[in-house]
């Protein structure tokens, strides 16, 4: 685009101005982060202590979404079961779990079913079971119904609508009770490696540090967390994980991860609009065939009338004038959705990315010291729009594989200081999760057909 509004001269000549602009010190620089200048050159850090306390653990988890927290009670229980008093320990970077929880969804019971068969009686936040799912297509005037038949992605009887935030908030409080070391309010900034190039747990983010990258009074070091295993659930694109797949070339045989955003919107509406257990999803307008995306509305049964909305966008899409976040704003217009709305009240928004790679990105699942699980590995549905129940799934089955590896380890000389959880990933391929994702893996690429969006519905009718 560059070399179509300029000839090549001027664009060194522009090149020249901005190096010249950069390398004058008389203009600040943009960012002292330690990471661009080194602490140890860096004069205002002369003095400061920056010493790490060690804590040393068991096993380590990163991350207090669904799949972390399903993760941390499963090794717990599994301890206990193998009579072995092991420290589980899990860092979550929201100041309360669930913080960070974008509210609002449809859940899929299979894996609370399996982590807690009895989940009515402990009080588990799920009360409003799914009672009528529509389809349709839009256009910018009209709505055209589509079938929902078993086994369709958009199929929701079975599931529950949830305010996601009060459920992984009970699982917080589950873990608790097993006696999970919980530790809210501390982000993992770093992976921490052994000699021999296994993980060997965290360290946590240091605090006040000043907008300029200065030490500031209050500044205090984070601290490192060693554990004999180390299990990554940041959920999307995680930090560690982006690190650690850098490091330990994790992506090496997968298709690269693609991602899409999902803004969300909970709203308080008239009670007589109100349907408790009501499922709708829609494709189409505001969006063109070539964008990939759509809606999701689900009505609550809480004590007051509320409906979560949102809008997903594919990141692939092509307009480079298009902002997901108006055409979700333009959606709500539409002639079949706006009365729902008219009269009520947001009381709750949010924006998340998503992982729309699927089955084809999964990357290496384990390496020695630790495994990724959830989001941050993955594991989304991508036309359901579901994953808390994979997630939930792959940390139970990571920690009971990290079990396996502790009491193997207690028998024969582990290869490595940190421990490979070995059996994790033929555990997740023997696993319903991989059933899932290989089902519905050509989904979300058959948009890209030349067909776009018609592809896409053609190939999920007839899969
Ligand atoms: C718009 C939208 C709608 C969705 N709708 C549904 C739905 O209806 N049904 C469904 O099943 N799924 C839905 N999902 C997907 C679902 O939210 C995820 O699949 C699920 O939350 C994944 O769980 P997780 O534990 O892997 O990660 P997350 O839920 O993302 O949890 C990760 C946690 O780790 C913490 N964390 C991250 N990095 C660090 C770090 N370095 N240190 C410490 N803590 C860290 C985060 O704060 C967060 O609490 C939706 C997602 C979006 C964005």
């Amino acid at each position: 685009m560059a070399a179509q509004m300029y000839g090549s001269n001027e664009i060194q000549r522009l090149q020249r101005i901005f190096q010249r602009a950069y390398s004058d010190a008389k203009y600040p620089q943009i960012t002292t982060h330690y990471t661009v200048i080194p602490r140890e050159t860096d004069s205002r850090w002369k003095d400061v202590n920056l010493e790490r306390y060690v804590d040393e653990t068991d096993i380590l988890i990163v991350g207090g979404g669904p799949g972390g927290l399903s993760a941390a009670i499963q090794a717990r229980r599994l301890a206990e079961k193998h009579g072995k008093e092991l420290r589980v320990t899990l860092v979550e970077k929201a100041s309360t779990i669930g913080g960070h929880i974008l509210s609002g969804a449809c859940l899929d019971p299979v894996a609370l079913n399996e982590l807690f068969p009895n989940w009515k009686e402990l009080g588990a936040p799920l009360n409003t079971p799914v009672t009528e799912d529509k389809f349709a297509f839009l256009t910018e005037k009209k709505r055209i119904s589509i079938p929902i038949f078993k086994g369709m992605p958009m199929y929701n009887h079975g599931n529950y609508i949830v305010r996601l935030g009060h459920v992984v908030a009970w699982l917080g409080e589950q873990a608790e009770a097993a006696g999970v070391e919980i530790y809210p309010g501390y982000a993992a900034a770093e992976v921490l490696y052994h000699e021999d190039g296994s993980v060997k747990g965290v360290a946590t983010n240091d605090v006040g540090i000043a907008k300029d990258g200065s030490p500031k009074d209050t500044f205090e070091r984070g601290m490192e967390l060693h554990a004999k295993c180390t299990i990554f659930a940041e959920g999307c694109h995680g930090h560690l994980t982006k690190q650690l797949s850098k490091k330990l070339n994790l992506r090496k045989d997968c298709e690269p991860q693609t991602y899409g955003i999902g803004l969300k919107e909970v709203w308080e509406i008239e009670p007589s609009k109100h349907k408790p257990g009501a499922v709708e999803h829609t494709v189409g307008w505001p969006l063109n065939r070539n964008t990939y995306g759509g809606s999701f509305l689900y009505h609550l049964n809480e004590e007051t009338p509320l409906v979560a909305v949102g809008f997903v966008v594919g990141l692939d899409y092509t307009n480079p004038y298009l902002s997901p976040f108006k055409e979700f704003q333009r959606f709500k217009q539409h002639p079949s959705i706006r009365p729902t709305f008219e009269g009520g009240k947001r009381i709750a928004y949010g924006a998340r990315a998503l992982v729309e790679g699927g089955f084809q990105s999964i990357p290496k699942l384990q390496f020695p010291g630790g495994c990724l699980i959830g989001c941050t590995a993955g594991f989304l549905n991508v036309p359901k729009i579901k994953g808390t129940h994979n997630a939930m799934k792959s940390g139970m089955l990571a920690a009971e594989s990290v079990i396996e590896a502790i009491i193997d380890a207690e028998n024969n000389i582990p290869p490595t200081k940190g421990l490979e959880p070995k059996t994790y990933t033929d555990k997740i391929r023997n696993s319903w999760i991989y059933k899932e994702l290989k089902a519905v893996r050509n989904m979300r690429p058959s948009f890209h057909s030349s067909l776009g969006l018609y592809g896409g519905l053609t190939y999920s009718g007839f899969s």
